[in-house]
């Protein structure tokens, strides 16, 4: 499980502040249990983008959206409403977000900050990781997670120790900013990269008070990969 609260309206309509029209994605997933991806969500934000002016080209909630196959399969029948769209909008965590990314040639905004549980995992295991930071910055990085991409967890660009695509650590891994420069620039979205994005809050990066009140704390903290026990499971 992964938990996710909405980013405010203020932060989302300015994310769709040059987009005229915008497709909706939803996660009846993990964003659903935390009330801000699922369908009820996803049709009041509808309404609220309409009332800002915006076009609703479509909108979609998809079972998991952190499984790219069921991604592509569920939005071949959406083809049209988004290519219609200047963007979409992502109602869901980090790996939901990257995942869509990954899978769909267009702009897709985070409408969600993923909260820190103390760990990272999607329902479904794919590439793309989440480090549940509270401040998705997905927004300016082509929706690829610069936490999880680059091996020092680098926001601001590249170390500039890259030799041919790969990360000065482990020439079997890509550079993270590599890919993030070329995912921006086939969006023609290279001045997201000139974005300052300020220092992290840190204290984002533990669970608040209010979430460790919550039966999602409860479950995520009690089940065997978080107690260290899971050789003693039969
Ligand atoms: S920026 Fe990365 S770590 Fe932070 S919420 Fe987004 S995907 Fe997760
Ligand atoms: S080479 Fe790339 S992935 Fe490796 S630490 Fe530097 S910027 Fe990050």
């Amino acid at each position: 499980m992964i938990l996710s609260k909405q980013k405010t309206w203020e932060e989302i309509l300015g994310y769709l502040e040059k987009d005229k029209s915008v497709f909706i994605l939803g996660c009846n997933g993990c964003a659903q249990a935390s009330g801000t991806g699922g369908p009820k969500e996803v049709a009041e934000m509808k309404g609220k983008l309409e009332g800002a002016g915006k076009k609703v080209t479509g909108t979609s909630v998809v079972d998991f959206l952190c499984e790219k196959a069921l991604v592509k399969s569920r939005l071949r029948g959406q083809i049209e409403p988004i290519k219609a769209a200047d963007s979409i909008l992502v109602m869901t965590c980090g790996v939901g977000v990257q995942a869509v990314a990954a899978s769909i040639n267009k702009v897709c905004h985070p409408a969600c900050d993923t909260v820190n549980l103390g760990g990272s995992r999607g329902e479904w295991m794919g590439s793309e990781r989440c480090m549940e930071c509270g401040e998705c910055v997905l927004e300016y990085t082509g929706g690829i997670c610069p936490f999880t991409a680059c091996t020092k967890g680098l926001v601001s660009g590249q170390c500039g120790g890259a030799n041919k695509g790969k990360c000065e650590f482990n020439p079997e891994r890509d550079c993270g900013w590599e890919l993030i420069y070329n995912r921006v620039k086939a969006l023609n979205q290279l001045d997201k990269l000139r974005i300052f994005i300020a220092p992290r809050d840190y204290r984002k990066r533990m669970p608040d008070v209010q979430t460790m009140a919550t039966s999602h704390w409860a479950l995520e903290r009690t089940g065997p990969e978080r107690t260290g026990e899971k050789e003693k499971v039969k």
